[in-house]
C-alpha cells in the first residue's frame, strides 16, 4: 500500500503535477505514519517520549532526519501542540522554537497558531496564508497536517501533527509584476485610443465640413495609430524574446555591417535633428554568435535614443572594438555616446524596466514606448551579453554593450555594481 502511494507520488512529481518539496513532504508523512505508527500512536508526545528502536521501526531520531531533509521550514508537533522536532529552516524562521514548548510560544503569527488549534480539535488538515511586513514584505502559507498511525483509525487522535511553511513571496512578486505590466500596457494603449476616438467624434460632428481641420486631425490620428502599432510591435517582440530567453542564438553575425545598416536607416532622423553620427570600427571583423534581427533592434534602440534624447549635443559617436572578458574569452564591445543632457544617477538602474521613462511626456512626444531599453536588456541576456550605462547630468550618456564572441559556456561575468544594468 505504502509502496503504491510512493510510486504515485514519484509519478506526480515527475509529471510536474506536484512540486519536489510537496512530494518529499507527502513521502515523509507516509513513511512516518507507517513507520512511527506503533511508536507514537495514542501517546501524548513530548520531549521525553520513550522511543521504540526495534528493528524495522523508525524512532524520533528518524523523524528528525526526515524533517531535516525537507526543504521548507517544518515542525512536528505532539497532539497537544507541543514541539517534538523541527529543522534548521524552521529555526531560521522562528528562533524561539524549543522542544517540549507549546508551538504558540515561538510562532508569532496568530493565524498559524489558530490553524494548529483547529487541526488539533477537528483532526483535519488546515492551510492558512499570511503575510509579514517586517523586515520586508513576505507572503507564506502554512499547512498543519495531522499524521495518523499506519494502523490507526482516521478519526482517532493523530500520532503527531506536521506543520510546514511554504514561501509564496516569489509567486506574489511575479503576480504583482504581471498586474503592473497589464495596467501599464493598457494605460499606454488607452491614451492614443482615447485621442483617436475623440478626433473621430469631432470629425463626425462639429468638424464634419471643415476641410482644414480634417487634414490636421487626420495627421494626428495617423500619428496616434502609429504609436499604438509601435507599442504592440514592441510588446510582441518583448514577449517573443522572453519566450526564447534560454535558447542562446548561435548564428554568426558580423556587427560592423549591422551598425552601418542601422545608422543608414536613421540618417533622416539624424539630419532632422542636425546630429553628426560618427562610427569608429576596427579593420578586423567582429563576429558574434547571435540573432541578426535582434541585434539590429538593440542598435536601433540605442542609436535612436541617442538621437532623440541626446540630439542637442549635435554629435553621436559609435565605437566598436574587441576586448577581453573577465573569464578570458574575447568579447565585442560597442558603445553609443551622445553629448545631450545625460541621465541623473537615480534613474540609471531603472531605465531597463518596462515603461520606465525619465520624462514620460517627452518620451511620448518623441514616439517612445518606454520598452526600448527593456528590449535591449532581454536581447542581451539571451546573447549572454551585458549593457552598461554611464552618464552624468549635463554631460551626455554612453550606452555600452558587451557580447561574447564565442558560444562556449562562459561563466556569468561579475557585474559592475555601479553601472551594469543587465
Ligand atoms: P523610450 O521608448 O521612452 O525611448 P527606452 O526604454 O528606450 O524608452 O528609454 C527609456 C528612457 O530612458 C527614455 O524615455 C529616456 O527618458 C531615457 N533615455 C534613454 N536613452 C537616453 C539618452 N541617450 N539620453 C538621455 N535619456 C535617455
Amino acid at each position: 500500500m505504502a509502496a503504491a502511494a510512493v510510486l504515485v507520488i514519484c509519478i506526480l512529481v515527475l509529471a510536474g503535477s506536484l512540486s519536489l518539496g510537496r512530494g518529499l513532504l507527502c513521502l515523509a508523512i507516509i513513511l512516518l505514519a507507517g513507520g512511527l505508527g506503533g511508536v507514537v500512536a495514542n501517546r501524548t508526545a513530548g520531549p521525553d517520549i520513550p522511543l521504540d528502536s526495534g528493528a524495522g521501526r523508525a524512532d524520533y531520531g528518524s523523524l528528525q532526519d526526515m524533517i531535516s531533509a525537507l526543504p521548507d521550514p517544518t515542525i512536528a508537533l505532539a497532539p497537544d501542540g507541543r514541539v517534538i522536532s523541527f529543522n534548521a529552516q524552521a529555526t531560521a524562521m522562528a528562533p524561539a522554537l524549543r522542544r517540549g514548548d507549546p508551538a504558540s510560544i515561538a510562532l508569532r503569527v496568530p493565524d498559524v497558531v489558530e490553524a494548529i488549534r483547529r487541526a488539533i480539535v477537528t483532526n483535519k488538515p488546515e492551510r492558512v496564508e499570511f503575510s509579514e511586513r517586517v523586515p520586508a514584505d513576505r507572503w507564506s502559507e502554512a499547512f498543519v497536517t495531522p499524521v495518523h498511525a499506519g494502523d490507526g483509525e482516521a478519526n482517532a487522535r493523530p500520532a503527531f501533527l506536521l506543520l510546514t511553511f511554504h514561501d509564496l513571496t516569489p509567486i506574489r512578486r511575479v503576480e504583482e509584476m504581471r498586474a503592473d505590466f497589464v495596467a501599464n500596457a493598457s494605460h499606454e494603449l488607452r491614451t492614443p485610443l482615447a485621442a483617436l476616438s475623440g478626433f473621430i467624434e469631432t470629425l463626425k460632428g462639429p468638424a464634419r465640413n471643415d476641410v482644414a481641420a480634417r487634414e490636421r486631425f487626420l495627421d494626428i490620428m495617423e500619428a496616434q495609430a502609429n504609436r499604438m502599432a509601435r507599442l504592440i510591435d514592441d510588446l510582441l517582440s518583448l514577449s517573443r524574446i522572453e519566450l526564447a530567453a534560454h535558447v542562446r542564438p548561435v548564428t554568426p553575425v558580423e556587427l560592423v555591417p549591422v551598425v552601418r545598416q542601422v545608422v543608414d536607416a536613421l540618417q533622416t532622423l539624424a539630419r532632422d535633428r542636425g546630429v553628426e553620427v560618427v562610427i569608429q570600427a576596427p579593420a578586423e571583423q567582429l563576429v558574434v554568435p547571435g540573432d541578426r534581427d535582434e541585434l539590429i533592434r538593440v542598435f536601433e534602440n540605442l542609436i535612436e535614443n541617442a538621437l532623440k534624447y541626446g540630439g542637442s549635443g549635435k554629435r553621436v559617436e559609435i565605437t566598436l572594438s574587441r576586448s577581453k572578458a573577465q573569464d578570458g574569452g574575447d568579447e565585442a564591445v560597442a558603445s553609443v555616446r551622445d553629448y545631450g543632457p545625460g541621465i541623473a544617477a537615480e534613474h540609471i538602474p531603472r531605465l531597463t524596466e518596462r515603461f520606465y521613462r525619465v520624462d514620460v511626456t517627452g518620451s511620448r512626444a518623441l514616439g517612445g514606448t518606454g520598452l526600448g531599453l527593456a528590449l535591449v536588456k532581454h536581447v542581451l541576456n539571451r546573447h549572454r551579453g551585458r549593457l552598461m550605462i554611464d552618464s552624468k547630468t549635463g554631460q551626455g550618456a554612453t550606452f555600452t554593450i558587451r557580447l561574447p564572441m564565442s558560444t562556449g559556456t562562459a561563466p556569468a561575468v561579475k557585474k559592475d555594481a555601479e553601472k551594469s544594468v543587465t
